[in-house]
């Protein structure tokens, strides 16, 4: 699942926030953890994928 990577405006806090595409697609609002604000910036999208083995 994908997370995306917000930071809020407010008190500068990044945090992320896993959403499926379809969910991300509708727009939600996505509030800050830390502040409960609304004020937030995405910042880039990373996907969580392990693939690291141990060899
Ligand atoms: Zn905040």
């Amino acid at each position: 699942m994908p997370a995306y990577e917000y930071i809020c405006k407010d008190c500068k806090k990044d945090f992320s926030v896993f959403l499926s595409m379809k969910e991300f697609e509708t727009r939600p609002k996505i509030a800050c953890p830390s502040c409960n604000g609304d004020n937030v910036e995405k910042k880039f999208t990373s996907f969580y994928v392990k693939t690291s083995k141990k060899s």
